[in-house]
């Protein structure tokens, strides 16, 4: 979990980190190491889900848009393919107290508005049902999903090479298997638990000449204790279906992963878990029931609603939304913990100067004063050495208050010049909401 930095002080927000890495084998569970010295190098985190903020806000609508265009991070796609109208196959455990819920929500959620709101924009369109595929028997105790022995993927493998006998459903460029592991089963890596790297990821494999077998894997044992594993289990089957129909091809053509180049900031700040879905988990206001799909679902990131100054994950909570955004941002070149250059929006700030820049805040509708805390980091974690100060003029606000923030770069980071400044719009109670900016230290 991440805990969230604000002006009422560490306020121990339970936040969510639904948790998938996409990546290829080696890279699934890769630790992160986060870039800048601003990022506290967590990993994903097979974290709660603290539901809908049960904010304050007073649900005005009518007022006037965003006083400010944000300038906020749009994903962009490496060019891969998508699928375009994918059949999913879900694949359960008849012993699993849950798995005629995890068959509706496979069989549902590709006709919902909740699929077609949040990945139409990406080029997918209506999903179906690709048939169930139901195991009799005690579930297995484990499963590793490590590159010494890969039992996911080898599970995977065998049963669509089996396919049509075997009762699964062929492969074609279309097929995404899911797979849920009850919760009596572990989820090992290389012999050690996975559950502090994923609740679920979504990766592709090869069966015979089929080099873009995709298919996802939901690991439910892997809940926060203090939550329910059946909505978690849910949350993350959404996350991950959307995700391998937006970047279905990980290991080879990767498709709608990244941040634009010029919001490097929001990669940082996403420690590099940016598909649709990892660009949202972690938010608090991002999980509700919805009853058309069969359970709790992950909100996912939409540039087009980003881009509007409306709340990026979609389907938009009804709650008006509010941040702030920086409102001059430069382009400047920076240089990453490992080397490689970035051009992209920020400040460019000397060692030991400051700068003094302006942000805007902005809601989409009419909604009560929020307030607007600067954090040297990502806002989740102090850092341990953080390079900078910051501090803001006006700390409360309304759609069209411009702010000033004052950034002062103490001393040279370590390796690179990059320092992550993140700024947290939020009230005493309900949903943070958050906007990186990166700057430049020369
Ligand atoms: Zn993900």
């Amino acid at each position: 979990m991440r805990f969230v930095l604000s002006a009422f002080g560490l306020s121990l927000v339970l936040v969510s980190f639904a948790a998938c890495s996409s990546a290829p084998e080696g890279v699934k569970n890769d630790t992160n190491p986060f870039g800048s010295d601003g990022g506290g190098g967590q990993q994903t985190d097979g974290g709660t889900s603290a539901g809908d903020g049960g904010g304050d806000t007073e649900g005005g609508t009518g007022g006037p848009g965003p006083a400010f265009t944000p300038d906020i991070g749009l994903l962009k796609t490496k060019g891969g393919a998508v699928v375009k109208a994918p059949k999913i196959v879900t694949i359960v455990w008849t012993q699993d107290p849950n798995y005629k819920t995890y068959e509706t929500l496979g069989d549902n959620i590709g006709g919902s508005a909740y699929w077609t709101t949040s990945v139409s924009e990406y080029g997918v369109g209506v999903a179906s049902s690709g048939g169930h595929v139901e195991i009799a028997g005690a579930p297995p105790a484990s499963m590793d999903d490590g590159s010494n022995n890969d039992e996911v993927d080898a599970f995977i493998v065998k049963g669509v090479t089996g396919a049509p006998g075997n009762g699964w459903p062929v492969a074609d460029a279309d097929t995404m298997y899911m797979l849920y592991l009850p919760e009596a089963t572990a989820l090992l890596n290389n012999k050690a638990d996975d559950c502090p790297n994923n609740n679920g990821y979504h990766t592709e494999t090869t069966v015979g000449a089929n080099t873009h077998v995709v298919y996802g894997l939901i690991a439910s044992k892997c809940h926060d204790p203090s939550q329910n594993a059946l909505d978690e289990a849910t949350e993350t089957a959404t996350h991950e279906i959307a995700e391998a129909a937006t970047d279905p091809h990980t290991n080879s053509d990767v498709a709608w992963t990244g941040f634009d180049a010029d919001h490097y900031a929001w990669e940082l700040f996403q420690q590099r878990q940016d598909e649709d879905g990892d660009a949202c988990e972690f938010y608090e206001d991002v999980y509700y029931n919805d009853s058309a799909v069969g359970g709790f679902v992950q909100r996912l990131w939409s540039n087009k609603s980003a881009k509007a100054g409306h709340n990026p994950c979609v389907p938009v909570p009804p709650e008006p939304y509010f941040n702030v955004t920086p409102l001059a941002q430069e382009m400047i070149t920076t240089t990453g913990t490992t080397g490689l250059m970035h051009t992209t929006k920020g400040y460019r700030i000397a060692v030991g100067a400051s700068k003094t820049f302006a942000v805007g805040y902005y809601s989409d509708a009419k909604t009560e004063d929020w307030n607007v805390d600067v954090f040297v980091g990502d806002g989740f974690t102090v850092p341990t050495n953080p390079h900078a100060t910051a501090s803001i003029d006006t700390a409360s606000g309304n759609n069209g208050t411009i702010a000033k923030v004052t950034v002062n770069v103490t001393s040279a980071p370590a390796k690179g010049n990059q320092v992550l400044v993140t700024l947290i719009a939020s009230r005493k109670t309900g949903p943070q909401h958050f906007f990186p900016i990166l700057v430049g230290a020369y």
